[in-house]
């Protein structure tokens, strides 16, 4: 078992199609004990729901990670329960819909703003006080981001932005903890059919395009996102930190 006696929180489940929920359910396979956050009123009683078939039962607090009480209540929550943590799972983001469809140069100040605040800055305000509870442990972070950090996708448009955001912040992070003895990566997941997915316009031409040119024919699935997630997590990547992992099938690696 990977990360027996290891404490870690998670968020980003919505639904079981989440990617964060495969990552939970692996993790606890794995002998880890959770703690699982839903946003808001509305999802919580799917959280509630998922989270019975795990055991042990995993704490459920609320997280809405664009405010700052929320977050604090969170992290006082966990040193409650549990008095430390050793991981944290993000794996949340959000743009406004206008903003995932049609024209980049039309991306409102507002929405630029959300988006950068809600998935990338997101993972700075929770490390900060994620740091404090893996005192002489060795905690390890990790995030999901997507090729539209660094190619321009049709439609993905700010949250691209957002996404290049989130990975240097992985990396300027990784600088910071990492004397403590902390690590921090990302995993570039390709295109899984999600919640947050269809928000972006023309998502099932994404899923398309993959299938037809990535090295291995096909799209991923939450499970294989998970699966690296739970090598970052554990100590067989005890060497790696500030990465970012494709989990995409190759097609990162394709031109034409
Ligand atoms: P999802 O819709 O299941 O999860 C997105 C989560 O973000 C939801 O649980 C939602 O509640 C949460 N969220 C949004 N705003 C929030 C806020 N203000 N506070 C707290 N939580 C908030 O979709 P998913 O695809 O599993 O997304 C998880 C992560 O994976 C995201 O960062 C996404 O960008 C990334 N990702 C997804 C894909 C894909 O194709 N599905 C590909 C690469 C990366």
């Amino acid at each position: 078992m990977l990360l027996e006696g290891k404490i870690g929180v998670v968020l980003g489940v919505a639904n079981k199609r989440s990617i964060a929920w495969a990552i939970a359910k692996r993790a606890v396979e794995e002998g880890a004990q959770l703690v699982l956050t839903y946003q808001n009123e509305r999802l919580k009683e799917n959280v509630v729901e998922l989270a019975k078939d795990l055991t042990p039962s995993p704490l459920l607090l609320p997280c809405d990670v664009a405010d700052e009480k929320q977050i604090d209540a969170l992290f006082a929550g966990i040193r409650e329960k549990h008095g430390g943590l050793d991981f944290l799972v993000h794996a949340l983001a959000f743009a406004r819909r206008e903003e995932l469809d049609g024209s980049f140069l039309n991306t409102a100040p507002e929405g630029f703003r959300i988006a950068l605040e809600v998935s990338a800055y997101s993972l700075v305000g929770l490390a900060r006080r994620a740091v404090p509870l893996m005192e002489g442990r060795k905690g390890s972070f990790i995030t999901l981001t997507y090729l539209g950090s660094e190619r321009a996708v049709a439609n993905y448009n700010v949250m691209g932005v957002a996404k290049a955001a989130l990975e240097s912040s992985v990396r300027y992070l990784a600088a910071d903890v990492g004397p403590m003895g902390h690590r921090v990566n990302a995993i570039s997941a390709g295109p899984i059919k999600t919640l947050a997915a269809s928000g972006v316009s023309g998502f099932s031409k994404i899923l398309d395009v993959v299938k037809e040119k990535a090295p291995l024919r096909r799209n991923v699935d939450a499970l294989e996102v998970a699966d690296a997630a739970i090598f970052f997590l554990s100590d067989l990547s005890r060497g790696v930190t500030g990465e970012v992992l494709f989990v995409d099938a190759g097609f990162h690696a394709i031109g034409f």
